[in-house]
Formats: C-alpha cells, structure tokens, sequence
C-alpha cells in the first residue's frame, strides 16, 4: 500500500495488452507489495476479489489510473476479452455484461454468456506465445498477456503461428489469486502437442477468426434470425437430400475432431449423430444464450474465414432490403403504407387501409402455426407486432395454437438448460444451479413448478443427505477412467504426475472433488498416482 503520501506513478499500456497484464506490471513496477495491496491501491478498501477474465469493480478504479489507462468502458471494449461475446448477443445483454463489470459482481452474466451451459466451459485460462515473450523481453524488457492471446478459440500465436501455452497459476483450483507475467515456469502446454501441418491450419484460422469476431463486437451485433438464414443458405448449398446432409454432417463431425484435442474444443461433436444435432440446432431458432464459440465452429468449417460469412450475412441483408422495396407484398402488409413514411409526410385524414390481402394474411397465420415468432414473422414480411396480434385477435384458433406451441419451445428451452447447467455442474446444489440460473428458474418456479420441483429433488441439498437418484458410484468410476486414460496417453517423460496437471486435463473434476463425501475411487487414485 501506499503509505508515503507520494503519487503512484501508473504505467503505460503495451500493444494488444490485456487489463489483468497492466495490472500485474504495475504490481512488480511497485516492488514488494502483496497481492491485495495491489488489489485496494487499484480498487479501494471495497474490492475483494479479482478476474483476469472478466474483471470487476472497474467503476472503483483508481482516478489516477483511470487518466493514465482510460475509462472503465473503453477498458472492457478494448483490453478484455468482453467483446468477442457481443455479436451473438442482444444489445440488453451487452449493456448488462458491461454493467457488470463496473460493478461489484459479475451475476448472471455468465450465464447469459453461454458460458454455464454451452460446451466450451467458463474457464480462461492465460496464455503466451513462446516466441511473443522472447520479442517482448528483448524489445520491452519484460513480458506481458498479450489480449489476443487470451480470446477463446484462440488456440496458435495470431502473428507466430505457434501453439499458445497456458497458466498453471490462477485457476479454479489455485489456492489464491496472483498477479503475475507470463513465465516459462508457470506456462504448461494447451491441449495436444503437434506439428501437423494442416491441424495448425485449421487452428490457426480458427484463431485469426476468434480475433476477428472480438473486433467485430466491440461496436456491431448480428441479428439473429439473419444469421440462422446464412446458415441455412450455406447449408442448402451443399444440397439437400437426406445423403446430402448425412455428408455433411460427417464432414463437419471430421472438422470438429480436429479441433477437439484442444480445450476449450474438447466437447465438440466429433460423431455423424451429434454432428447432425449440433448443425439442426443451430439452423432452427435463433438462441439466445449461446456461447459465440459454438457460431464460430461453424462458421469456420462452412465459410473458412469470418470475413466470408460476413460477405453472406451482408449479402443477404442487401438482397432482403432490395426485395422490400421491389415486392409490393412487403408495402401492402405493412399496417398502412402512410407508416412507412416520416410523420409529416403522413396524409392526415386519409382512409388507413385496414385490409391485409387474403393469400397473405394465409402465409402470416401459417407462419404463426409453424414455429416462428413473432420478431420472425415481423422481419420477413415487414410488419409491426401489433399487426401479428390483430391477426391473432381475429383467428382465436391460430392464436390458441400459437400460444400453446410458444408456451411448449420456451418450456423445451427453459428445461434443457436447466438440465444442461445441471449436468455441468454434477455436485451443485439446487441453490447453486438457482443462483447460476436464476432466470431459467424463476420462469420455471411461475410455468413448470412440478417439473422443477422433481429435478431439484434430485440435486445434491448443499447440506449432506442422500442422493439415490443421482448415479455417484457411475460418475467416480468414469472420472477413474479418464484419469487412466490420460495416464496411458501421457509422455513416458513424466517424471511426476501433479494435481494441478490432471485438474488441468480433466474437465469438472476439480469442482466435483469439492463434494467431499462423493468420489472415492477418484480420490484414492489421484493420491496414489501423485505420492
Ligand atoms: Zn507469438
């Protein structure tokens, strides 16, 4: 702490720097100070805890710091790894994500960020290129985390096209928070070590794109239901019998295991079946809480580039504005052609023509009975959502029919990622599984009560108690086997197996083992092969 009166000198940023890296320089600029007086010279007494991925507290910053650094929001948009999940998301959500991080905790931010349910995990940890430290040592005389580096799916050095390697330090399962600088001794290979030439292609453009996509976020967001038509224009492409989409599916699935030996891959589908799941899910309904990484697989595999699919997406966009200004259709089913023009130019007085054509008022109610939504709906044929409710006030049997089908999808969605956040967390307590979802259950507690009370039933009670319906002998001896697995495939020169490396290799373990009274054979296994 600073107890001398004297002004804290604050150091510069260095290029493409991530905010946890400048921080972590003005600690050792400071010399021998802890970490936590690091923590309140930057944040105030308030603060308590800090994340290099999404660092909070940012509205307590130091006004000193904040002259020499900027503000809080050009510090989430241009030295966090925030932006990269802002172009899937809605603008609600992106202002949320941004709120939080002024604040003092992150709340269901991450959840909202895919980063509870989707495959990919929630942990980031750091990352350095070999040769990055090398040039930043000689050039700047010292190393530092580069931001591109610490983007999810970036997987090889953006300018050396090497593998990145990633921190031991400041996981889930360190004992304390540190501010450090990329080391060699506390840097660990990520995931499988190859010299392949084409899998270092194909990461390295999975890389390039993940960089693309976070620049794309700091100031642009998709629509989605755009997105879901590229998709499925790319898809159509391809052809569309049943052979057609099996191909694909099995070319996708070969794309997937090529990404797969390295996390945060490692739960890609790599199969024909799940292969298919993953390409039907992503060409049906636009979803909210995806994590961008799931887009980006994609997008990869059938555009090659970023810059491609946005070559697409903004054709598409062009194509669609053209046809609303040649098909009259679009004017004739807008509540009246004067609302399409600014207020002024409106003829006061002049009859509003109340009539949707018949043929279209048929494609907007057979729209309403086959799954899409009303922003769909409004979208494609150019109307206002109060036009879609007339229509439904007026077809009492379209609007029972789409009620019942839109309160059903939500019921769908609501439970598979209640069931999904389940499965990531096996050992949570139905009160974790709340808090980390609070939305999903409190759409559940109003609509789905029975259905969540049986699966809360299920969860662990946070205090101790029996959990028959949960398979825990089942869940030890498969973390057994990966634990062996990982074992037989391990280098023979591994002098000595560490915690902190299986923790690092198998996905969950580490927060199941937190249950204390759960997993023995695990347990067991891990103390006999790290004595
Ligand atoms: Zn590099």
């Amino acid at each position: 702490m600073n107890l001398t009166g004297k002004k804290t000198a604050f150091l510069n940023w260095l290029p493409d720097e991530c905010f946890y890296s400048l921080c972590s320089r003005q600690h050792c600029f400071l010399g021998d100070q802890s970490t936590d007086d690091t923590l309140r010279l930057l944040f105030g007494d308030l603060a308590k805890s800090f994340a290099h991925d999404f660092p909070h507290n940012l509205k307590l910053l130091n006004k000193d710091a904040m002259l020499a650094w900027g503000s809080p929001e050009k510090i989430i948009c241009e030295h966090t790894i925030s932006p990269i999940f802002f172009p899937f998301q809605s603008s609600e959500h992106v202002q949320a994500l941004k709120d939080a991080l002024l604040g003092p905790r992150l709340g269901s931010c991450k959840y909202k960020l895919g980063l509870v349910t989707g495959r990919f995990g929630g942990a980031h940890p750091l990352k350095a290129c070999a040769k990055c430290m090398t040039a930043d040592r000689s050039v700047y005389g010292t190393t530092y985390w580069h931001l591109s580096h610490q983007l999810p799916g970036v997987i090889t050095c953006p300018i050396h096209g090497l593998l990145l390697m990633e921190s031991t330090e400041n996981r889930q399962w360190s004992r304390s928070f540190r501010w450090i600088l990329p080391d060699e001794p506390v840097l660990a290979e990520m995931g499988k070590a190859t010299t392949d030439r084409s899998t270092l292609t194909t990461l390295q453009a999975i890389s390039n794109s993940s960089v693309a996509l976070y620049r794309l976020g700091i100031n642009s967001q998709f629509d989605l239901s755009k997105v879901v038509q590229v998709y499925k224009e790319a898809f159509s492409n391809l052809g569309t019998s049943k052979k057609a989409c099996v191909a694909a599916g099995d070319r996708f699935a070969e794309y997937c295991s090529v990404l797969e030996p390295f996390p945060p891959f490692s739960a890609l589908p790599c199969d024909r079946q799940h292969a298919i799941g993953f390409i039907s899910q992503m060409t049906r309904k636009p979803r909210g809480y995806c994590h961008p990484l799931k887009h980006l697989v994609l997008i990869s595999w059938l555009f090659g580039r970023l810059e491609l699919f946005l070559d697409a997406y903004q054709h598409l966009i062009k194509r669609q504005e053209i046809q609303k200004v040649r098909n009259p259709k679009s004017l004739r089913l807008s509540q009246t052609i004067d609302e399409l023009l600014p207020k002024a130019d409106r003829k006061l007085g002049a009859p509003r023509p109340k009539k949707i054509f018949n043929d279209l008022k048929k494609e907007v109610l057979n729209a309403l009975l086959n799954d899409s939504t009303k922003k769909e709906i409004c979208s494609n044929f150019n109307i206002s959502t109060c036009t879609v409710n007339r229509l439904l006030r007026l077809n009492p049997d379209v609007e029972k029919t789409f009620i019942n089908k839109s309160y059903l999808n939500k019921l769908e969605e609501k439970r598979t990622i209640w069931s999904a956040t389940v499965r990531n967390y096996p050992s949570a307590s139905a009160k974790t599984i709340k808090n980390l979802a609070p939305d999903i259950y409190a759409w559940l507690y109003r609509n789905d009560r029975s259905w969540l009370f049986s699966q809360t039933a299920a969860l662990p009670s946070g205090r101790s108690g029996n959990h028959v319906t949960i398979d825990w002998d089942a869940r030890d001896e498969s973390f057994c086997s990966l634990i062996n697995q990982l074992l037989t495939t391990a280098s023979s020169d591994l002098k000595k197996v560490r915690k902190c490396d299986i923790y690092q290799l198998v996905p969950n373990l580490f927060s199941s083992l937190e249950k204390r009274s759960r997993y023995p054979k695990a347990r067991k296994l891990l103390t006999e092969i790290t004595k």
